[in-house]
C-alpha cells in the first residue's frame, strides 16, 4: 500500500468546537515535514467548523469537507440545513454522502444520488459511503446491498472521477470490530470492479492497533476514520503506521 497515494479522511462527526481547532496544529506540522510520503488529509468538522477550519487550512495542503448537505444546491426554505454552494463557498472541496448514520436517520438512496449530482455541479468531490448492517452480512447479502447503494447512488453519473467510495460496514463504526483482511480485500476488489476506474477507501473502526493490518490490503486506497481522527496524537499515529 505505501507506493501509492493514500487517503486520511477525518469524520469528526458531532464533534468538536474553536478551541478544539488548536490541536490541529500538531497534524500540520506533522504533514510538511512527512510530505514526501504519497498521502492526503481530509478533516471533515461539523458545519460549525467548516469555515474557521478551512481558513486555518488554508496555507497548507490539508483539505476540509463537510459530512453532509441538501439535495439542493439552491438557497431555501430549509431549516437548519447547508446545501453544497455554501460549502464550497467556504472554502470546503468535499462532502460525505451516504453515511449510515444519516442513513438511518432516513436518507434513502435516490435521496442521496440527488445530494450527489447537486454537490458535483456546485463543484465538490464527494466521499461516497455504502456497507451493509450485520444483519445483511449474516444473510451473505453485503454483494447485493453494495450493488444497490453504488446503482442507485449513483444513477444517471457518467463522469465519477470526483467520487470517492468508501466502504463502511455499517457494523464495524464505532464498535472496534473491522471485517477480516480477505473481506475488505474481496469487497474492495469488488466495488472497483463495479466502478471502473474508483478509489476505494476503507471506514470502520480504524484505530491505532488495527491499521497494521488495514495497511497491508492492497487494493485499499486510504480510510475513513471517526472516532480515532478526533485525536490528533491517533490520527498521526495512524499515518505513521501506515508507512512504516
Ligand atoms: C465513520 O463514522 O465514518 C467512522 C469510520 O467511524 P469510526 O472510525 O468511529 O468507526
Amino acid at each position: 500500500m505505501t507506493n501509492k497515494y493514500i487517503y486520511f479522511i477525518a469524520n469528526w462527526k458531532m464533534f468538536g468546537n474553536l478551541r478544539t481547532l488548536g490541536s490541529l496544529n500538531k497534524v500540520i506540522s506533522f504533514q510538511k515535514k512527512f510530505r514526501r510520503n504519497k498521502f492526503k488529509l481530509i478533516y471533515c468538522p461539523p458545519a460549525t467548523l467548516l469555515s474557521p477550519l478551512s481558513d486555518k487550512l488554508k496555507s497548507t495542503s490539508i483539505e476540509v469537507g463537510a459530512q453532509n448537505c441538501h439535495e439542493s444546491h439552491n438557497y431555501g426554505a430549509n431549516t437548519g440545513q447547508i446545501n453544497s454552494n455554501m460549502i464550497k463557498a467556504v472554502g470546503a472541496k468535499y462532502v460525505i454522502l451516504g453515511h449510515s448514520e444519516n442513513r438511518k436517520l432516513g436518507e434513502n438512496d435516490s435521496l442521496i444520488n440527488l445530494k450527489i449530482k447537486s454537490s458535483l455541479k456546485s463543484g465538490l468531490k464527494i466521499i461516497f459511503c455504502i456497507g451493509e448492517t450485520l444483519s445483511q452480512k449474516r444473510k451473505k447479502m453485503t454483494k447485493k446491498i453494495l450493488s444497490r447503494q453504488i446503482n442507485r447512488g449513483l444513477k444517471t453519473i457518467r463522469n465519477k472521477k470526483n467520487i470517492l467510495i468508501a466502504y463502511e460496514p455499517v457494523w464495524a463504526i464505532g464498535s472496534g470490530l473491522i471485517p477480516k483482511e480477505t473481506e475488505i480485500l474481496e469487497i474492495v476488489q469488488f466495488i472497483k470492479k463495479h466502478v471502473k476506474g474508483s478509489k476505494v477507501l476503507y471506514g470502520g473502526s480504524v484505530n491505532t492497533k488495527n491499521i497494521n493490518i488495514l495497511k497491508s490490503i492492497n487494493s485499499v486506497d486510504g480510510f475513513l476514520i471517526g472516532g480515532a481522527s478526533q485525536n490528533s496524537k491517533n490520527f498521526i499515529d495512524i499515518i505513521k503506521k501506515t508507512f512504516n
